[in-house]
């Protein structure tokens, strides 16, 4: 009996979904041409500040943000120095930035456990930031890739979160389930600057309401519903 052919191994075909290597690299391509030099833009000069500004960021601007902080930090410029501030002098201080008493406590919880445990410093794992008050998986991430160049996860904001989802990068629920799908479809070298660089495109063009689809440079690559004008 003749031996049976056993049939050739193809190569798997690439995959034409939205996750198809060719077209997230096209998308990274289009954020690079949009936003070459996007940075963050709370403005800090030490790990300890970016800390307290990221924090003092939740549901207020970075700009209201950057009004606050430096005053903040002429009086308090040391997590030593904020752990023994008064809170009402902590919360007068924040006020503007909103839920100021909650983020008073937070960033005093914050100093108290950097100088009590970490040596006065900012620890640069994941593990150990994520134990500091305030400070949960998405403020880790923005002090590990702005301060300390490390890619442990992907900064998973407002912004993030919704245009992972229109541009189909991403389906979960919660922005801990659209993190692990970022992180399994980015080469990790992307994960820092892919953030920076959406969440201009979050503020400037795919906006909440009213996405600027006509300005996105983006456009043939999104089949979002939310989509505003396609070409
Ligand atoms: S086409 Fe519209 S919805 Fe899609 S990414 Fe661009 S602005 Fe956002």
């Amino acid at each position: 009996m003749p031996a049976k052919k056993s049939s050739p191994r193809r190569a798997a075909k690439p995959s034409r979904g939205p996750l198809a290597p060719e077209r997230v690299e096209a998308i990274l391509k289009a954020l690079d041409e949009a936003y070459p030099n996007a940075v963050c833009a709370l403005n800090h000069r030490t790990p300890w500040e970016l800390l307290v500004a990221t924090i003092l960021s939740a549901q207020c601007t970075d700009v209201r943000v950057n009004m606050v902080t430096p005053e903040l930090f002429r009086r308090f410029p040391t997590p030593a120095a904020m752990a023994k501030a008064r809170l009402s002098e902590i919360e007068g201080l924040i006020r503007t930035t909103g839920f100021f008493r909650n983020k008073a406590k937070s960033v005093q919880g914050a100093a108290k456990k950097i100088t009590e445990e970490f040596n006065g410093r900012v620890p640069q794992t994941l593990a150990e930031l994520i134990t500091i008050p305030g400070a949960a998986r998405k403020t880790a991430n923005v002090v590990l890739g702005v301060s300390f160049g490390k890619a442990e996860g992907v900064v998973v904001d407002t912004h993030v979160f919704r245009i992972a989802r229109r541009l189909d990068l991403a389906k979960g629920d919660t922005p801990q389930e659209v993190e692990r799908e970022l992180m399994a479809v980015l080469p990790q070298d992307r994960w820092i600057s892919f953030s920076h660089q959406v969440i201009h495109h979050g503020r400037q063009v795919c906006i909440a309401r009213n996405p600027k689809c006509r300005n996105c440079n983006l456009e043939t690559l999104c089949r979002s519903n939310d989509k505003t004008w396609s070409s």
